[in-house]
């Protein structure tokens, strides 16, 4: 509402207010959410969150607190999908994606990063202390270790070596297009275990501090049994994670490169600068990819989102059934929401 128009609002007197609490009312609704709040995808994040939660107790800021709870994932042992216990690559080598951004719109990610275990603490320091948002493979490797990073064995954690040996009995070293399907039906299709479980999966968290500053980050080794060298949405900026200050902040799991071909956490943020919600924005988001590939539905795809606002509103959406994501913004508030889905 313009300034014109609360002037001849104003000017209405008394006998309007019916008329202009109708105007009001049918105008853009504005609730106020949770603040800090801090909210992160999959059951890990329960853990994670409970770490940057004790940042954000104490007015601590938002980037500090998204940092430190996805490390709590990141060094987690016999996790399929984050850190350096995780599955590695068809080669079998564990390589790792990562990326953060503050309140500022600054940004910083590594991908095919090797042998280090914080990966996310490393692109927080490509934002801080390089000119550039992103560094990757070896150079990543030899940026990590000038700033005192530890280089980890090449060693794959016991349940790491189990899953791979259980591939390698079945795998066609040729690349083959159209990957997700949860029968496993080819070579590197990442498949459902009897638990239910993906073989791949994705910490995102993004936070609202004490002082209204948003940030987010992301860490994973992506796609369990992957070509070599292949990157997927986490630290691309803008697919897996993007933070705009004025509007808001949202993160991505699933398949990436279905996330990076329709920009889609920066597809949320910029339907949230229009006025959906941050739940409404998932879903368009992830609408958005089924209507490019409509065999998503019949290939068992799964990409979710989660969103806050700069409310303190959150909300997620996946296509598949099965994603949820934690949520905390009290001492004694750290739950998991099941997220709706499309499908
Ligand atoms: N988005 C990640 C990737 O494609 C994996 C995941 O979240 O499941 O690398």
């Amino acid at each position: 509402m313009n300034r014109r128009r609360l002037l001849q609002i104003g000017s209405l007197g008394v006998g309007s207010i019916a008329i202009t609490s109708k105007l009001f009312s049918s105008a853009k609704k504005i609730t106020i959410g949770k603040k800090p709040l801090v909210v992160s995808t999959w059951g890990v994040g329960i853990n994670a969150n409970k770490a940057a939660w004790e940042i954000l107790r104490k007015n601590g800021r938002a980037l500090d607190a998204v940092e430190a709870g996805v490390m709590i994932t990141e060094a987690e042992q016999d996790n399929c999908c984050v850190g350096l216990s995780a599955y590695p690559d068809r080669d079998g080598h564990v390589t790792l994606d990562a990326s953060i951004m503050d309140e500022q719109g600054n940004a910083g990610s590594v991908a095919f990063l090797e042998r280090i275990k914080h990966p996310i603490s490393v692109a927080r320091l490509v934002m801080e202390k390089t000119p550039h948002v992103m560094l990757v493979g070896s150079g990543a490797q030899q940026f990590a270790v000038e700033q005192g990073f530890a280089l980890e064995d090449d060693k794959l954690s016991d349940s790491a070596k189990k899953a791979y040996e259980d591939w390698l009995k079945t795998s066609q070293y040729k690349p083959v297009m159209n990957i997700e399907n949860s029968k496993g039906q080819n070579a590197f299709a990442p498949h459902r275990f009897a638990n239910g479980a993906f073989n791949h999966d994705t910490i995102g968290m993004i936070s609202l501090d004490a002082q209204g500053n948003l940030s987010g980050s992301c860490t994973t080794s992506g796609l369990a049994f992957k070509m070599r060298g292949r990157v997927g949405d986490s630290p691309i900026i803008g697919a897996g994670l993007f933070v705009d200050n004025e509007v808001g902040a949202a993160v991505s799991t699933g398949l990436g490169e279905e996330v990076m071909r329709v920009c889609g956490s920066h597809m949320v943020i910029e339907a949230m600068r229009h006025g959906a919600s941050p739940e409404d924005a998932c879903k368009l988001t992830v609408e958005k990819i089924l209507r490019r590939k409509p065999s998503i539905k019949t290939d068992d795809i799964q990409v979710g989102f989660i969103a806050i606002d700069k409310n303190g509103n959150f909300g997620g959406y996946s296509i598949q059934k099965g994603f949820n994501y934690a949520v905390c913004y009290a001492d004694d508030y750290n739950t998991l929401i099941d997220a709706k889905h499309l499908l």
